[in-house]
């Protein structure tokens, strides 16, 4: 590989997704491609050594999976690794590589590549359909070997050192199972600021940057890179003088956090004494310790479908509600909002059909009305876990009225089965809806006479009312929530809901940015719930405002037509408060 100082430095502009900023190893994950690299060598045995190495690794990975395999389906079903095993013991396949790595002073990957690919064609032009067939293990096996080679994987798992994620598309399940304590940043080539990626991103608290051009192209395995998730940046070949500049924002990054952190002490008022209220956005028990510690009030946003997409399936009621229990012991007697399961869209599981337009497809409550085993699984271990503590239940992608009373309809069939089981709820479960589709906002105050609470989803609503995909970086300059037809329908449903006297937060992330969570309880939002890691610089600027500041703001924003000048206005009266930050 070349030497990442002998290349100039070079600066891609792309989106900020997630902040902070930071540096390391870039880790590739493709789906189905490799990026192979060729330079030359002086020391053949190091390269032996490396071919060695992946080797080993490779065949512990195949045994691990033949005895995996064989213990959930039986030895016949593993004996395909058996087959794999021997691939790898093939001596003329690695005695041809390292022949060409000593006569062509060419790299390892190059070499192996090369002479695995004319393996595979020549089993593949073969006449014997029993040899013919050997083509792909050897397909199967090259790949694995040429993966261990580079670093490279076509599935996320354990990257083995900290590393920046650098991707084309990062998929919510590829996201979720990301080790949380390895991953420094994450760089993609596609997606969009409100993609769920970045949206996890920000829960797992590590810079992102999405819709980079080229990356894969330009990036190897291994080159450090530079991840600026404030401005929107990534470096490649950074120079010492950059990463001694990158150590140092973020170190100040890390101070100026924690001062905010220690700024949570007293209640949660403007400078008016008028209340307001913060909760967590979480994805399973994990995210709930720092959640306390940021002094949420509760949990607003209980993405539970990132459990199925951790283990890419359907956990059983045992399982979900293992999770759920956790979660409301940890949240100690503060109310959790579980939405229920909101798979499809972007969130995928490897069993999903694919779809020809997935955002406006069989995603969420469609899915659960649709097979209600599946809703009727969740439905019994959310009420058994709120036998627990307070837990409130919202349907996500509502679209109309019978839509909410079949869902609530199908809770409290749950709640009388359990009853007669000897279970019951702590407290009176509260239902409510998820308002993210334009046609519930059109039929709030109906939606509003059959539930307990609305909360917002704007990265949905604002996708569904502009017609901008919320993951498409080749439209997000589309995706404006400053657009008055957003501001303008905030409003309207924020009215409907007190009109009938029920509360109405935010679950987007929207409500978690320091311009938009004064404007959102100026328009009339009673809660705003978050990712944690946004609270206390929303807590900061909200505890410097007053109510009637916030309402000032709405209404510049609802007279504007200009989605720049809005957001600027938004902009300048965080900064404003902002300035005495720590
Ligand atoms: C939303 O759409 O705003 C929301 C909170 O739900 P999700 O991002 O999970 O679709
Ligand atoms: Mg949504």
């Amino acid at each position: 590989m070349e030497g990442a100082t002998a290349r100039p430095e070079r600066v891609l502009r792309c989106i900020a997704a997630a902040p902070g900023v930071a540096y390391g190893p870039a880790y590739l994950l493709l789906e189905g491609m490799v990026k192979v690299s060729k330079y030359a060598i002086e020391d053949v045995k190091a390269e032996q050594v490396r071919l060695d190495a992946a080797l080993e690794t490779t065949r512990r990975q195949i045994s691990e999976l033949r005895d995996e395999v064989a213990g959930r389906l039986g030895d016949a079903e593993a004996e395909i690794f058996d087959a794999h095993l021997l691939v790898l013991e093939d001596a003329a396949l690695v005695g041809e590589v390292m022949a060409m790595v000593k006569s062509q002073k060419l790299n390892i990957e190059h070499c192996f590549s090369t002479v695995a690919d004319r393996y595979i064609e020549i089993f593949a032009n073969l006449d014997d359909d029993y040899l013919r067939e050997r083509s792909s293990d050897i397909r199967d096996v090259t790949g694995r070997i040429l993966d261990n080679l580079l670093g490279v994987t076509s599935r996320a798992r354990k990257a083995g050192e900290p590393s920046i994620i650098v991707a084309g598309d990062l998929t919510p399940s590829d996201t979720a199972s990301l080790p949380a304590g390895e991953v420094l940043a994450i760089a993609t080539e596609s997606g969009n600021r409100t993609s769920h990626s970045a949206i996890m991103a920000r829960a797992l608290e590590v810079p992102a940057v999405v819709g980079v051009h080229g990356l894969i192209d330009l990036v190897s395995a291994g080159d450090t890179i530079v991840v600026d998730g404030d401005e929107g940046v990534v470096i490649l070949n950074p120079s010492a003088a950059t990463l001694e500049r990158v150590r140092l924002s973020s170190a100040q990054a890390a101070r100026r956090r924690e001062a905010l952190l220690a700024d949570n002490g007293s209640p949660d008022v403007g400078t008016d004494g008028s209340p307001f209220v913060l909760q967590a956005n979480i994805g399973g028990p994990d995210d709930l310790e720092d959640a306390v510690i940021a002094k949420a009030h509760g949990v607003g946003l209980y993405r539970t479908e990132n459990l199925f997409l951790r283990i890419d399936g359907w956990p059983d009621e045992a399982t979900q509600y293992a999770e759920y229990a956790e979660v409301v012991r940890k949240a100690n007697g503060q109310a959790v909002t579980f939405r229920t399961l909101d798979i499809g869209g972007d969130k995928q599981l490897g069993d999903a059909e694919v779809e020809a337009n997935p955002f406006m497809g069989f995603r969420a409550l469609r899915l659960c009305l649709e097979q209600p085993e599946i809703f009727r699984t969740q439905l019994r271990a959310i009420v058994r876990a709120s036998a627990l503590g307070p837990v409130s239940i919202m349907f996500p992608m509502v679209s109309g009225l019978d839509e909410v009373r079949r869902a609530k309809a199908a809770v409290h069939a749950v709640v009388t089965e359990l009853q007669a089981e000897g279970i019951r709820p702590m407290i009176p479960l509260r239902l409510g809806v998820m308002i993210e589709i334009p046609s519930a906002t059109v039929i709030a105050d109906a939606l509003a006479a059959e539930c307990d609470f609305f909360s917002v989803g704007t990265n949905d609503l604002v996708q569904y009312l502009l017609a901008v995909d919320r993951g498409n970086e080749r439209v997000a300059s589309l995706y404006e929530p400053a657009h008055p037809a957003v501001v303008l329908t905030l409003q309207r449903v924020f009215q409907a809901a007190r009109s009938r006297g029920i509360p109405c937060g935010v679950c987007g992330e929207l409500a978690g940015d320091v311009g938009w969570a004064p404007l959102l309880l100026g328009l009339g939002a009673d809660s705003l719930s978050m990712s944690t890691p946004a609270i206390p610089e929303v807590r900061y600027v909200l505890r410097r405002s007053t109510q009637a500041d916030r309402e000032a703001l709405a209404g510049v924003a609802l007279a504007s037509v200009d989605p720049v000048a809005t957001t600027l206005a938004l902009r300048s009266f965080a900064s404003d408060r902002l300035r005495s930050r720590p």
